[in-house]
């Protein structure tokens, strides 16, 4: 992509500036308050006008997570719309397998996914040209080769801007801790990546640091589909 060419070599800054004069408010960023996000946050805080923020709430989230919500409201003045899951679906996928039938099989996992996430983040999308995301090319195998900016065809070909591809997990927390950054504590207990409180434990010295993520699931499947490239999947609801 043409952007990517334009762009080589340019700050986190300059591309979130860029995004910010091309799209008004027909930009969004998904914040999931991780390391990364939090520290997306603070640069779109620099900017003269700020695109929407908002974060899904999936119901599943760690107290501290929420806590990491309520200090960045206290730390920046940006609004931060909070999206929740359709409860239908939600009672339907509890009534019919269970609240934690995520650990049974893949395609369960994933249908929780769908339901808690993918559905409220394709809703928060709605009107959107382009959205950022705070995703790092090292994250994980599944991230690899992860550009600053690509088309987003699971999302109807939107752009989708990843202004932190190329920072290291290192020039993240030096970025946070410079700027004082409010972050999520469970950083410091062992959780490099967080998400539902279920899905996410404290990973050992040397391991991978999206090990703790759906750990009972082989590498290439942690993901919950936000990032997927194609269309996402169907919700049972919509399967019936
Ligand atoms: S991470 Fe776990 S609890 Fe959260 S939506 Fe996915 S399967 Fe459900």
């Amino acid at each position: 992509m043409d952007l990517n060419a334009r762009f080589k070599g340019a700050s986190a800054e300059q591309v979130l500036a860029f995004a910010a004069e091309t799209f008004g408010n027909r930009l969004a960023f998904a914040c999931s308050l991780g390391l990364e996000d939090v520290a997306v946050v603070d640069l779109l805080s620099r900017l003269p006008r700020a695109p929407r923020i908002f974060f899904l709430d999936t119901g599943r989230l760690n107290p501290e997570t929420y806590d990491t919500l309520s200090a960045l409201r206290r730390r920046y003045s940006l609004p931060i719309e909070t999206y929740f899951p359709r409860h239908e679906a939600v009672e339907a996928y509890v009534n019919s397998h269970g609240p934690n039938a995520f650990y049974q099989t893949l395609e369960l996992r994933k249908a929780c996914c769908a339901i808690r996430k993918l559905e409220p983040l394709s809703r928060a999308l709605t009107g959107a040209d382009a959205w950022i995301t705070g995703l790092r090319s090292d994250q994980a195998p599944t991230r690899t080769g992860l550009e600053r900016f690509e088309i987003d065809n699971a999302h109807g070909g939107i752009l989708k801007i990843n202004p932190l591809a190329d920072w290291s997990l290192e020039q993240t927390w030096a970025h946070v801790r410079q700027h004082e950054v409010p972050y999520n504590r469970l950083h410091d207990q062992g959780f490099p990546s967080i998400g539902c409180a279920p899905c996410t434990r404290a990973v050992g010295p040397g391991e991978d640091i999206r090990a703790g993520r759906w750990w009972w699931e082989t590498p290439e499947h942690k993901e919950c589909g936000l990032h997927a490239k194609d269309p996402s999947p169907k919700t049972p609801q919509e399967t019936r």
